[in-house]
């Protein structure tokens, strides 16, 4: 996903089939070629499971009669992880008992179709649980997002960071942080107004998603401040970007307040190949940084290398 811009992704959704029964694979492959989906078929529960936390299918439609594992325990399973909760199921059954329905509702499916189905009917079934799952995803997506300058807010950062650092430490992967602050913005708001100093923050948005790349993580980190996190960059590599985000700030002209430039200051942290620290430790050390950027005469960008020291006794 373009970590940039969240946006909801509009892939060709991918519908997965678990069953037994090789001919109901082959017909739901017939029937649903002109859905624009894309069909994967699992011939067994404990596949079809596997296969579900793998790919995160938009929907799957899961038989409940089959050997070993049966569609309940699928079901139950997919329910029961956080990874496949939200993925929308319509059982497909022969099974017509009250009870069985009831069951499968209330392990979480969305819809239930009596076998042999009916293949308009179950087109349709399958439209709309993938609207309702579109739906959900875009939900999700929204309460990760800053409602002023359309960046990944202050609640996805943590989350993200915390598992940027945990892939650094474990795949000895290079990693920066980068906190922004911009320079006496009380002052902006004092002098032109709280308004102007709204769309000051959306143009600083604006240009530092624009200077980023697409695999950087940008955010609004709190009110006039920004956290850029940059997966697989060197600090050095790391401060290039943000020298440039810097320099496009300060030379930005301001339609309400044209003599009044905005400029920002910078704490970067990073580690070239991996850093023992705990993401609350990066953001600490990112703090100090900004801090250190701030006394010493703002509009600077400070960094601090956090790689490991090799250890004596890795030393031939
Ligand atoms: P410094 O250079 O030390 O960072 O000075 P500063 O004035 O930027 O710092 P300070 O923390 O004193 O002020 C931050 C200001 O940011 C105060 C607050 O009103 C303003 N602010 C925070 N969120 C928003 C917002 O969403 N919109 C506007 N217009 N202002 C905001
Ligand atoms: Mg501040
Ligand atoms: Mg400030």
């Amino acid at each position: 996903m373009d970590q940039t811009a969240p946006s909801f992704e509009d892939a060709t959704p991918v519908v997965l089939a678990i069953d037994d029964c090789v001919d109901v694979h082959r017909l739901l492959s017939a029937r649903l070629k002109g859905e624009s989906v894309e069909l994967i078929s699992a011939f067994d529960g404990a596949d079809g499971l596997e296969r579900a936390q793998a790919t995160e299918p938009s929907l799957v439609l899961l038989d409940l009669d089959m050997p070993g594992m049966d569609g309940f325990e699928v079901l139950r399973a997919l329910k029961e992880d956080p990874k496949t909760l939200d993925i929308p199921v319509i059982v497909l059954s022969g099974i017509q008992t009250p009870h069985d329905k009831v069951t499968a509702f209330d392990l979480g499916a969305v819809d239930y179709v009596t076998k042999p189905f009916e293949m308009a009917e179950l087109r349709a079934r399958v439209r709309s649980a993938l609207r309702l799952n579109r739906l959900v995803k875009m939900l999700a997506e929204r309460a990760q997002i800053d409602g002023l300058t359309g960046l990944w807010n202050r609640a996805y950062f943590d989350k993200i960071l915390e598992s940027e650092v945990g892939r650094s430490v474990r795949h000895q992967r290079p990693l920066s942080l980068a906190l922004l602050d911009v320079d006496h913005f009380k002052s902006v708001n004092d002098a032109f107004g709280h308004p102007a100093g709204d769309i000051v923050l959306q143009e600083l948005a604006r240009i530092v998603r624009r200077e980023a790349r697409a695999s950087d993580i940008c955010c609004r980190y709190g009110g006039e401040e920004f956290a850029i996190i940059l997966p697989d960059t060197v600090p050095q590599d790391a401060f290039y970007l943000l020298e440039r985000i810097r320099e496009s700030i300060e030379q930005t002209r301001w339609a309400k307040h044209p003599s009044r430039a905005v400029t920002i200051s910078g704490g970067l942290v990073g580690a070239s190949d991996r850093s023992l620290q705990t993401a609350a430790e990066w953001v600490e050390v990112a703090d100090r940084c900004l801090y250190r950027s701030k006394a010493d005469g703002r509009n600077r960008i400070t960094v601090e290398d956090l790689s490991p020291v090799p250890r004596l006794s890795d030393a031939g």
